[in-house]
């Protein structure tokens, strides 16, 4: 029964794919909603067919939205705005971006973030910015991390649906060429007058909501970095088959065997911890590991072709936005240091 279900939503979202003219993540994220593959129900299925066919940058402005910000707001009260946003976004019809990292503060630092959601009676006044955002310039709707209390406490933040259009709201690229098709970039809130249907859950809840669906954001990020490995591996394995070398194919040479085999040892080792997730910890490890692990294949993918992974579009390029893997949602420095801070969880009991 799985592999039938598995089937037919790959086939669906293989359809609505190959349906897309060009490369556009409005495009994309229609095609998707239009056939109901918006959902979290396979993310290796959907992540596989994204990185099979656009750049890294629209896969990125995909895998933010259904990763964290659409579940973010179908967890909403049925009936509420937020529900109501969500349900327009999941059907292709708006796209959303997920606004945490902060203007003021280090990324890794949420609790420092200087954004604020002043409470009034009857309303929300927003003021403050975020920057690095995917979807910053195309989004319909940014759900905002703001603090409604300064005191730097687990329970001082609160989430806001900002529709991008309103007086108030600034966005402006983060990049030029790199993380095309990502609409990347930072957002500004002057005096951002909203209703208060624009709260996302509970005041006081925000980060508790952010903790409870950034794993899902992170195994989502894991699923695609397998995907790159297993494409590039292919891809670099086919070029080394048909290369000469000393009178026979790169492939024949033993030291070049070895340097593909580590490589792919390491592709595998990101399967493995795709497997065992069952925690917030469990998160920061595979965050970890799979930012080292996505960085060594294609490092050494890049290596074994030589200069033809400078063309455009080849390896080279794609290392260097892949580093991305060690720095968004999560720098692989906070990741270690989260770590280490469950380092008796992690070891277990000794007895
Ligand atoms: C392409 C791209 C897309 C992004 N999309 C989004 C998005 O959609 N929404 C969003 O909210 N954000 C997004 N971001 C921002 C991203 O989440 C932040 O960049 C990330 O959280 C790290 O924050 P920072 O860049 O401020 O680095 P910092 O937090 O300042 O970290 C800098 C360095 O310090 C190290 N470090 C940090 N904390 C510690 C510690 N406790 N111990 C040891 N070392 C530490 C880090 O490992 C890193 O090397 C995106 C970023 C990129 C590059």
């Amino acid at each position: 029964l799985l592999d039938t279900t598995t089937a037919t939503y790959r086939q669906r979202v293989v359809d609505a794919l190959d349906s897309v003219p060009g490369g556009d993540s409005r495009d994309v994220w229609r095609a998707l909603g239009d056939a109901r593959a918006l959902t979290t129900e396979d993310l290796r299925v959907l992540l596989t067919e994204l990185d099979a066919r656009f750049p890294l940058g629209v896969v990125l402005s995909v895998c933010v939205q259904i990763a964290t910000a659409l579940p973010i707001l179908l967890d909403a009260q049925s009936g509420d705005l937020a529900h109501r946003i969500g349900e327009v976004a999941s059907r292709g019809e708006a796209l959303l971006a997920l606004a945490a990292t902060d203007a003021a503060a280090a990324g890794s630092d949420l609790m420092e973030l200087g954004t604020t959601a002043r409470l009034t009676d009857d309303g929300i006044v927003l003021d403050g910015g975020k920057r690095w955002i995917t979807n910053a310039v195309t989004a319909d709707y940014a759900l905002v991390l703001a603090r409604h209390r300064p005191q730097r406490h687990f329970t001082s933040f609160l989430w806001v649906l900002v529709p991008t259009g309103a007086p108030g709201v600034l966005a402006r690229p983060a990049t030029g060429a790199s993380f095309a098709g990502s609409g990347v970039g930072h957002l500004s809130f002057d005096s951002v007058s909203l209703s208060r249907d624009h709260l996302v859950g509970r005041p006081g809840r925000g980060l508790a909501v952010f903790a409870r669906h950034v794993a899902t954001e992170r195994l989502a990020g894991a699923l695609w970095a397998s995907a790159m490995c297993r494409r590039v591996l292919r891809d670099t394995h086919r070029a080394l088959t048909t290369r000469p070398l000393g009178g026979r194919t790169m492939w024949d040479n033993d030291a070049i065997r070895q340097r593909f085999a580590r490589a792919l040892v390491e592709s595998r080792r990101i399967d493995a911890l795709c497997a065992g997730l069952d925690s917030l910890v469990d998160s920061m490890v595979l965050k970890a590991s799979v930012a080292d692990s996505l960085d060594r294949v294609l490092a050494e993918c890049a290596h074994l072709l030589g200069a033809d992974s400078f063309a455009d579009g080849g390896v080279a390029q794609l290392r260097s936005e892949a580093t991305m893997f060690g720095i968004a949602g999560g720098a692989t420095g906070a990741m270690l240091a989260g770590i280490a801070d469950h380092v008796d969880d992690l070891l277990g009991d000794p007895r």
